[in-house]
Formats: structure tokens, C-alpha cells, sequence
């Protein structure tokens, strides 16, 4: 369990540290050559502001696994509360449903 959390932590502070990198500019900033200059850099402002929501969504799942460490229902579906698989927790250490659970969550989420 402590290689878990210690996978976790060492986890959350590379996303802390890309997020702290990953600033972005202020739209007064950009300085516009070009039109193509323009696109690109709108281009890259929403693909790295896509890239922080995804590492916060990413730092948020690491906290609530944390908490769960903390707590003890490390390893627990959230949803069922039947032991999550150990392959599934070994791809996903931030796992709060099983496998089955995710799959209903993941098909009412498409709809
Ligand atoms: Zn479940």
C-alpha cells in the first residue's frame, strides 16, 4: 500500500510542477505576426489549456485516491463497494469504480 501511495504522491507532484509551468499567457500578451501566427497560437492556447484540465481532473483523482488511502477503501468500488481488480488498480492507480461500475458509468456519460 505505502508503494501505492508513494506512487500517488510522486505522481501528484509531477502534475503540480507542469501545471505551475504551464501558465497561460494572458490574451494581451500574444503578439500576432500573421493570421496562420493567430490560428496557431489560439491552436496551442486551447491545446494547453486542455492539457491543464486534463491534469487537474488527473490531480483531483490522485487526491480522492489519497483520501481513500487515508480512510482505508483504498481498492473499493465507490459505486458497489466490491474490491476493485488488482490489474485494474495496477493500469488505473486512481481507480474509483470497478470495471463493471465504470462501464455502466461510462455508457450513461454517452448518452
Ligand atoms: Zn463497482
Amino acid at each position: 500500500m505505502d508503494d501505492i501511495r508513494n506512487a500517488l504522491l510522486a505522481e501528484r507532484a509531477r502534475l503540480t510542477a507542469e501545471l505551475r509551468e504551464n501558465r497561460i499567457e494572458a490574451p494581451g500578451m500574444m503578439t500576432y505576426g500573421s493570421q496562420a501566427a493567430a490560428a496557431s497560437q489560439v491552436f496551442e492556447q486551447q491545446r494547453d489549456l486542455a492539457l491543464r484540465e486534463h491534469n487537474e481532473g488527473q490531480l483531483d483523482h490522485i487526491d480522492a485516491a489519497l483520501a481513500r488511502i487515508a480512510a482505508g477503501t483504498y481498492g473499493v468500488c465507490t459505486s458497489c463497494h466490491l474490491r476493485i481488480g488488482a490489474e485494474r488498480l495496477e493500469a488505473l492507480p486512481t481507480a474509483a469504480l470497478c470495471i463493471d461500475c465504470q462501464r455502466i458509468a461510462g455508457a450513461a456519460r454517452r448518452r
